[in-house]
């Protein structure tokens, strides 16, 4: 029996496994076992919809008691990836062969839970116990050769199950013994390994709970016998299964993958050939998009207006491949190769071959324009135009040319080359083959592209400018900037939204500000702090001097009285009284008015489901993934409860600073009607 497409151990598959395993034993004519897959995978493990619960009867454990009981020896044949429930079935088994290239692995930590099918006993009394801890804490994909004790033989793909047959035939015969489970010991190193495991879990898995639990199941295995150690394992599983931060992981899997599809495209829309790409503008952005092109093969062609930008673009490129040589990523043959794949030209002459090209110039409407009627005249029929503006209109854009159904936006994030974000712009003429070769593209570059609707600063800019408004109006009101950044720190971002202004450059957002002045203008209050600092040359880190301060070469940033002292002044000015702001204001008032702003985007239909905004918080922002993204956060809270804080800041900030706070009439219907963001279908 079969489970397309990878085999997932759903109720149906394990009923099918005890059956021809109970059917095999009864039957005289069988004196062994051998379990392989019909499919490329062997098996990616638990079937993941079942989480939400229902009869699940029989669990996995049942059918590999059966299996590890066996009187007839069972040999796993392992053609393909084994991951998770997957590689739990395979550690039953008596016997085990796989192929030489294969991966498996226990990723279930990414779920928020932990291996519940004995993973945790059986694999560390099978292989070396700091591989076994590691393979389970990390969740990452193991090579079969790290890990050949776990195998009787690893052999060609050819040669499986013949292999496997030859096993089975020596097992009848008695003459290799089945791979039993190793007695393990609590010795000193033993002990050092799972102390250094923890300490290292507080620096990478900061405010994830599973990892530790991953932990302490393991630990089991040295402290208590098999049997105990598998009631243990269950216990610390059904602990990680009832946390927010499970249902926020398994949450996130989902959403990722809805993330690429395309609904309201037809399935046999065509995509387009891309060979070759053509990039303008060799700056910040340009020099990072043009990597992410040359690292999958594809050959690039950037264009800058003047030679040395185009030489110091290049340069920098070459420098960034160097460093990860010098780091081993990379060998000298393969930066050659790639930089090899790369041209520069001042001669938009040179773009008339390729079958896309990104413009990343300034971000100035004027300059793009030009660049768009350039492009028009030179590329050939059927290429696409695309741009990575952050905030302008992209419609306007695609009307200075004559061909606004192959105009679309591909808004990268910064660094262009590392950051795995795509949004994928749609404008209102862009042609449906285009969105699906961009969407396509997005993965053959490694990216997760989130396809998008036309508005300013599309989902991910759109809604952190909200945020970023409600941080500093809150310092305008006497919190202070390390105080902020703390709270947002501990709610799980990367940094707050001071430190990641003053990383950013508080240019852009002033500069941002400056053509906004039309929607912002009725709040005098509207970041008059950072306004003032920008005008003062505190543009950030980049200046030594921002909201904070910085020393030479330094990035830690140093808090700063007299930006207190600007604030205090401003607040007067404006009449705002300052005041002890608790660490739960901060949080409400930076996070919900966020989710307030996605509530809005996702009724405009600018994104396809409040999943996708998730998924471009959590890989374009850094949102952590255990809290699954703002959308499912809201989703987790209650949207009643965002819905009444909302309501109490819209009645209690005073001047200026309720107006921010008028609820979504999404947030509005919803809780009415008793439901979650996850409900609501966009009409797109
Ligand atoms: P940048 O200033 O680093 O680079 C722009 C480059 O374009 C410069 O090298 C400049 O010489 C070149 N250029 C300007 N006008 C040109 C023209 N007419 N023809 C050819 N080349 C021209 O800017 P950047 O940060 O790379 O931003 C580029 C675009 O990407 C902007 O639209 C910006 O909004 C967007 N963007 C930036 C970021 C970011 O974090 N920097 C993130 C996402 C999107």
């Amino acid at each position: 029996m079969v489970n397309k497409p990878v085999n997932a151990l759903s109720k149906a598959l394990r009923i099918g496994l005890i059956e021809a395993v109970t059917s095999a034993l009864q039957n005289n004519q069988v004196d062994a076992i051998i379990i392989s897959s019909e499919l490329s995978l062997f098996s990616a493990g638990a079937d993941i919809s079942e989480f939400s619960g229902g009869d699940l009867s029989p669990m996995l454990p049942e059918v590999l008691t059966l299996i590890e009981g066996s009187s007839k020896p069972i040999v796993a044949a392992i053609n393909g990836g084994a991951f998770g429930g997957g590689l739990e079935l395979a550690l039953a088994c008596h016997y085990r062969v796989t192929v030489s290239n294969n991966n498996v692995g226990l990723p279930e930590v990414h779920l928020g839970i932990l291996p519940g099918a004995g993973g945790t006993q059986r694999l560390p009394r099978l292989i070396d116990p700091q591989l076994a801890l590691q393979m389970i804490v990390t969740g990452t994909p193991t090579p079969v050769a790290a890990i050949n004790s776990l195998f009787n033989e690893i052999v060609s793909p050819d040669i499986l199950i013949e292999t496997a047959l030859k096993i089975a035939k020596n097992a009848i015969a008695n003459t290799i013994p089945a791979t039993c489970l190793i007695e393990l010991k609590n010795t000193p190193i033993i002990k050092r390994l799972f102390a250094q495991a923890r300490d290292q879990l507080s620096m990478k898995s900061r405010g994830f709970f599973a990892p530790s639990k991953c932990i302490d199941a393991v630990q089991a295995a040295f402290d208590l016998p098999f049997e105990q150690g598998l009631i243990k394992e269950t216990e610390l599983f059904m602990q990680c299964m009832n946390t927010s931060q499970a249902r926020a992981q398994q949450h996130f899997f989902f959403a990722e993958r809805a993330a690429a599809a395309l609904p309201n495209i037809a399935k046999d829309t065509p995509t387009r050939v891309i060979n070759k790409v053509g990039i303008i503008g060799a700056g910040t952005m340009g020099g990072g998009i043009a990597m992410n092109f040359v690292n999958v093969g594809v050959e690039v062609v950037i264009l800058e207006l003047e030679t040395s930008n185009l030489e110091k673009g290049l340069g920098l490129i070459r420098s960034n491949y160097e460093n990860s040589a010098n780091k081993g990523r990379l060998t000298q043959e393969q930066v050659q190769q790639r930089m090899g794949l790369i041209s520069g030209t001042t001669q938009y002459d040179d773009l008339a071959d390729v079958d896309l090209v990104i413009e990343a110039v300034f971000e100035k409407m004027s300059v793009k324009k030009e660049v768009f009627m350039k492009l028009d005249k030179v590329c050939k029929p059927g290429a696409i135009l695309a741009s990575n503006t952050s905030t302008l209109d992209l419609n306007e854009i695609a009307n200075c040319v004559a061909r606004p159904q192959d105009v679309i936006g591909l808004h990268f994030f910064s660094p262009a080359n590392v950051m795995k974000l795509l949004e994928v712009v749609k404008g209102e003429k862009t042609a449906d083959d285009v969105i699906k070769t961009a969407m396509q593209l997005a993965k053959i570059i490694k990216k997760v592209g989130v396809l998008v609707g036309v508005c300013f600063g599309f989902v991910g800019n759109r809604m952190i400018e909200v945020y970023a408004r409600e941080a500093n109006r809150l310092l305008l009101e006497g919190a202070r900037p390390e105080q902020i950044d703390k709270v947002i720190y501990d709610f799980g971002m990367p940094m707050g939204p001071f430190t990641m202004g003053d990383m950013a450059g508080l240019d852009i957002g002033y500069f941002v500000r400056q053509s906004r002045q039309a929607f912002i203008q009725h709040d005098p209050s509207y970041c008059v702090i950072a306004d003032e600092l920008v005008e003062a040359g505190r543009v950030g880190l980049k200046a030594g001097k921002g909201v904070y301060l910085y020393e030479k070469g330094s990035r830690t940033p140093i808090p700063d009285p007299s930006v207190l002292d600007v604030a205090k002044r401003k607040a007067n000015e404006l009449g705002i009284a300052q005041r002890d702001i608790s660490d739960q204001e901060i949080l409400e008032r930076c996070i919900y008015p966020l989710i307030n702003e996605g509530a809005n985007i996702l009724q405009e239909g600018i994104t396809q489901r409040a999943s996708d905004i998730d998924v471009i918080y959590v890989y374009g922002y850094g949102f952590p993934v255990y809290r699954g993204g703002p959308m499912q956060y809201a989703d987790e809270i209650g949207l009643d409860k965002i819905l009444a804080r909302m309501r109490h800041y819209e009645h209690s900030l005073g001047k200026y600073g309720q107006q921010w706070f008028t609820p979504s009439s999404l947030l509005l219907e919803l809780v009415e009607k008793k439901q979650k963001f996850a409900d609501y279908k966009a009409q797109q």
